[in-house]
């Protein structure tokens, strides 16, 4: 076992370039021209994701138990944060299970946001995702986020623009207060096609095993998706900063944003620079010990 992991270069050779190179937001990227069933810097092919993903996922969760066992030994500030919006069947819930259920769950600080409970609603928007910031030595999960607070709040006019708007500039204040105290954010749009989004629902409609997945209401917003759209772009335009910026993964090939999303939090935690922490014991001492006890 290595004791300094950040340094090394173990990208996997089927990846032309790290992901993020090929997913984060740029300005000007307009949400209507993401190709949804493109593969984005990934040479490999369908075959090729159930190995590769298990590898990668052993990796991350190795660099997961690094950040934890810094935390546990005195690093009081780091965290990470995995912020996942999509629409309705993009597969948000496959990368808690395929991906973020490899790390050890002790390290992990999981949020699903729905709709605001009658508590919820009576504090403000940030209430609730404040609560569910990831302590130092874990990672946040957001299934869903503050980002609903500018996206069906904003297509369903649920509160009046003159709410709404202001949110994105307070959201980008709020996020660079976490990243100041030492959470890394990952944000991550995941895109499906409407084609491919009424597949996996109709799946839902077919399947027993899949009907609690399925929410009537996901046909009505389905049906806004040009409001959507245009609510998403206003989200990446505004909320895309160089402190936290946005990733745009497209989500026809579930493999592929597996193993992208996989990518993006080996490499955000690569970025910590974290190295296993010392022994704060004499080992040699405890050896002896051991052998006479
Ligand atoms: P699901 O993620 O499938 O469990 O669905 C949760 C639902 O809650 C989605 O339709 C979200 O848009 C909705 N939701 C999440 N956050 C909010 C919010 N702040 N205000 C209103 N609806 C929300
Ligand atoms: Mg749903």
């Amino acid at each position: 076992m290595t004791s300094q992991v950040s340094d090394q270069n173990d990208l996997p050779s089927l990846w032309t370039h790290e992901p993020h190179t090929h997913l984060e937001f740029k300005p000007g990227d307009k949400v209507a021209d993401i190709k949804t069933n493109r593969t984005p810097g990934f040479r490999g092919s369908k075959s090729d994701a159930p190995a590769l993903q298990a590898e990668r996922n052993e990796r991350f969760a190795e660099l997961q138990e690094m950040l934890y066992a810094g935390s546990r030994s005195g690093d009081d500030t780091r965290s990470v944060l995995l912020v996942l919006q999509g629409m309705d069947t993009a597969g948000k819930g496959g990368i808690v299970k395929h991906v973020v259920g490899a790390a050890n769950p002790q390290g992990i600080r999981y949020t699903s946001f729905g709709k605001p409970t009658e508590e919820e609603r009576a504090h403000h928007y940030l209430w609730r995702i404040r609560n569910a910031l990831p302590p130092a030595g874990h990672i946040g999960v957001f299934d869903r986020s503050h980002y609903e607070d500018v996206l069906i709040v904003r297509v369903h006019n649920l509160v009046p623009p003159d709410v709404w708007e202001p949110r994105y500039d307070e959201i980008n204040a709020f996020e660079r207060e976490l990243v100041d105290a030492g959470t890394t954010l990952v944000k991550v749009a995941m895109f499906v096609s409407l084609d491919e989004q009424k597949k996996r629902l109709a799946e839902r409609l077919e399947r027993p095993d899949k009907y609690w997945k399925y929410n009537p209401a996901d046909i009505d917003e389905r049906l806004l998706w040009p409001k959507y759209q245009e609510a998403y772009q206003v989200m990446l335009d505004r909320t895309s900063t160089d402190y936290a910026p946005w990733h745009i993964v497209p989500c026809d090939k579930k493999w592929y944003s597996r193993l992208a999303i996989t990518e993006l939090l080996i490499e955000a935690l690569k970025g910590l620079d974290m190295s296993w922490p010392p022994a704060d014991f004499d080992i040699e001492a405890e050896k002896q010990r051991l052998a006479s006890a």
